[in-house]
């Protein structure tokens, strides 16, 4: 085994976290000593132990002169926990190896300084690009203050997100779906527009077999349409806030309210997608999972709000002028102004393609 092969292995012990780190990042933390792994650890929840200080505690008198493998760059500041830079020197662990540095530029560098200082051996890079796609939430959260945005849409082969008449259950398979509710746990928060709760009346839930993490729901909606009698309103299992804009009747905020509801209201008659992720953002939502439907979609597309694509295609042909896409609206008159995008996934699942691709250029 050599410092990729372990490096590996913290990343693999991270990733296993998705879903329940927020809004900390996912970290995995490997010791080795002559060649033996004798500590192991992952951050498991925001407020409890760092990745190092599982690993450490599990090496107990082996940290002494061993090697740590950390996917990020051991914290050097006393935050909800003591800092992990501390505990590698007073346990006399002689060499650090980090992935990738904090993103904090206030913060990066300091824990790998403090480290050198006390004469450790410390190596930045190994597997560097997988930990930072691995954490690629999180560095977006800390640069931008802005949920990481990830749209998602189910199309027959044609490009249709519905029949002509508006139904759209189900046009790809169990395995495609399931899938779908894997990045519902993933997620800090699920959003729609009103037109799907009024077509489709979603739970918007997380249903998978080891249960799974509800995002919080969010529903676009100027003029409080919501029902009250909607799925996202009578089911508690995930909290539901309604952005809704100046436009908004008092007496329906107070009847959604009264049911659990949360009302956020924009100052202006339109929900801009780039004020809404600001205001999301500031409530601490750190990522935004858009399932649709496509005015919505095309929203966030004309905005240039969105960090990564997920497309499950169908083989099956809806067909139909009326049918909609999964982009309505305006979209961009011209083929120059096309979002460019750059495919980092393509993949069957069951009988469906998933493919995964993000804008050109970032
Ligand atoms: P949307 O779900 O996109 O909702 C659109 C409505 O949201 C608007 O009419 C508007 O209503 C409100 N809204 C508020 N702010 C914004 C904003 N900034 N941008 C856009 N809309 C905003 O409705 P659609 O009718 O376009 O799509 C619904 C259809 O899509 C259904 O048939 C559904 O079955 C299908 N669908 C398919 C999916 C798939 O993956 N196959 C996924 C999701 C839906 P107001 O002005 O009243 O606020
Ligand atoms: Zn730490």
């Amino acid at each position: 085994m050599n410092d990729v092969s372990y490096m590996h292995l913290a990343l693999q012990l991270a990733e296993r976290t998705k879903g329940q780190t927020s809004p900390n990042p996912m970290v995995g933390s490997v010791v080795v000593k002559n060649g033996e792994i004798v500590g192991m650890g992952a951050h498991l929840k925001a407020g409890t132990e760092h990745a190092e200080v599982h690993a450490i505690k599990m090496a107990g008198e082996k940290a002494k002169e061993a090697t740590i493998y950390v996917t990020l760059e051991p914290c050097s500041h006393h935050g909800k926990t003591p800092p992990c830079t501390d505990l590698i020197i007073k346990n006399g662990i002689k060499r650090v190896v980090i992935a990738t540095l904090d993103p904090n530029p206030l913060v990066a560098g300091s824990g790998i300084e403090k480290l050198r200082e006390a004469n450790i051996e410390v190596e930045v890079g190994v597997l560097e690009q997988e930990a930072r796609e691995l954490n690629k939430v999180f560095f977006h959260f800390i640069s931008n203050c802005t949920p990481f945005v990830t749209l998602k849409t189910a199309t027959s082969l044609d490009g249709k997100i519905a029949t002509s008449t508006g139904q759209s259950k189900w046009i790809t398979g169990d395995a495609a779906r399931t899938d779908v509710h894997q990045l519902r746990h993933e997620h800090d928060a699920i959003l729609v527009g009103i037109g799907t709760v009024l077509a489709d009346n979603p739970t918007l839930t997380t249903r998978i077999e080891t249960g799974g993490k509800n995002p919080i729901r969010i529903i676009l909606d100027r003029t409080l349409r919501t029902p009250l009698d909607s799925n996202i309103v009578i089911n508690k299992e995930a909290e539901t806030w309604v952005v809704t804009s100046v436009q908004a009747p008092k007496t329906k905020q107070d009847e959604l309210e009264k049911l659990g509801v949360k009302v956020v209201k924009v100052a202006h008659d339109k929900i801009k997608i780039k004020d809404l992720l600001q205001i999301l953002g500031k409530k601490g939502i750190t990522s935004l999972f858009v399932e649709g439907g496509s005015a919505v979609n095309d929203s966030f597309l004309r905005a240039h709000a969105i960090n990564e694509l997920i497309t499950y295609i169908a083989p099956k042909l809806i067909g139909g002028k009326e049918a909609p896409t999964s982009f309505s609206g305006i979209g961009f008159s011209k083929i120059e102004n096309a979002l460019p995008l750059t495919i980092k996934e393509v993949k069957q699942i069951g009988d469906d393609i998933k493919i995964v691709s993000v804008p050109k250029g970032g």
